[in-house]
């Protein structure tokens, strides 16, 4: 299928605007990040890296440790990211609306607008009641949802401590070791699923735009945490086909084939068979989902797209002001 014909069916699968409530539908958007310099991946100061046990595939119950990418970890940086993003073409098109001071001020994560592309979709609780443009208190429910990634590649191979000093300028001597960090080393492999519910055209495709440029994750961005995400899969449905647990089981079997969109290709088809909604499922075969990647990593964000993209979170807000009112 060409890259504008995948585009069209992709579309058609999609919602017309941002429904006040969930529909089922569904996209999951499966990926591979991989670390592309030393990354540290671990929650507050113990200095150790997350690390889980599971086990070695889908069919091999013995045990194999593996280095965890929490979801907080791979979501802060995309929610802010998506932020400034879309802030900026905001700017770049002089777009206004009546909301246009609280959407360029809307700040995570005690100053959320509520109006915004980011906060329908990643969800906004509003903590004060002085600046919010809405006058009644009401919340949005995330329509994104990220999981934990484990490492496809075993703990003890992935991972190594590294030693800082600090040097004095004018002597360049080491005057003591400061301390140890245990990192992922480069080119660890992190198996990952985003879900979508009922996301737009003008949604989705922010998404994987964001997801492509997004490149640092982890502590201590400014030296490390160099990573690229690959996108190897995309399933439409009216439910959520597969876990990133199970999908890092499958591609730990031996038998998994070695190129990664075909073998992500052939897992989701095995989850697809036990959906629950056989008639709502597509999944995209490899080469569509090349095709559509293109299509999305060329696609010019032009002012009609990215004032369809504003518009559809404003009157989503104007319809639930309007509901609380009632
Ligand atoms: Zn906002």
């Amino acid at each position: 299928m060409s890259e504008v014909r995948i585009a069209d069916e992709v579309k058609s699968r999609l919602s017309p605007t941002i429904p006040v409530l969930r529909t089922p539908k569904t996209v999951q958007i499966l990926l591979i990040r991989q670390m592309h310099d030393y990354t540290i991946l671990r929650t507050e100061e113990t200095r150790e890296l997350n690390v889980a046990v599971t086990p070695i595939s889908i069919t091999n119950p013995a045990q194999r440790a593996r280095v965890v990418f929490l979801a907080s970890k791979q979501k802060a940086p995309e929610t802010r990211e998506f932020a400034s993003l879309i802030k900026e073409y905001y700017r770049y098109y002089k777009i206004s609306s009546e909301a246009e001071k609280a959407i360029l001020e809307c700040e995570i994560k005690d100053k959320l607008c509520r109006a915004c592309p980011r906060c329908t979709l990643f969800g906004a609780v509003v903590t004060d009641q002085k600046r919010p443009i809405w006058k009644q208190r009401w919340n949005i429910k995330h329509r994104i949802e990220y999981s934990s990634a484990f490492s496809l590649e075993a703990y003890d191979l992935i991972s190594e401590n590294i030693t800082f000093n600090a040097v004095t300028e004018s002597t360049q001597l080491t005057e003591q070791a400061l301390g140890t960090t245990e990192n992922v080393t480069p080119m660890t492999n992190f198996p990952s699923i985003i879900s979508l519910n009922s996301p737009t055209w003008e949604e989705l495709v922010m998404v994987i735009k964001n997801l492509l440029r997004c490149k640092s994750y982890g502590a201590e961005g400014r030296t490390k945490g160099d990573t690229v995400n690959y996108i190897t899969g995309l399933i439409f449905g009216n439910e959520e086909i597969l876990t990133s647990l199970e999908y890092v089981l499958e591609l730990s079997e031996p038998e998994a084939d070695k190129d990664a969109l075909q073998a992500t290709y052939k897992i989701a088809q095995k989850y697809g068979k036990m959906a629950t909604f056989q008639e709502a499922l597509r999944i995209l075969s490899p080469s569509e989902l090349e095709n559509f990647v293109d299509y999305v990593q060329r696609l010019q964000l032009s002012r009609e797209f990215i004032t369809k993209l504003f518009k559809d979170s404003l009157d989503f807000g104007k319809q639930i002001e309007a509901l609380v009112k009632e």
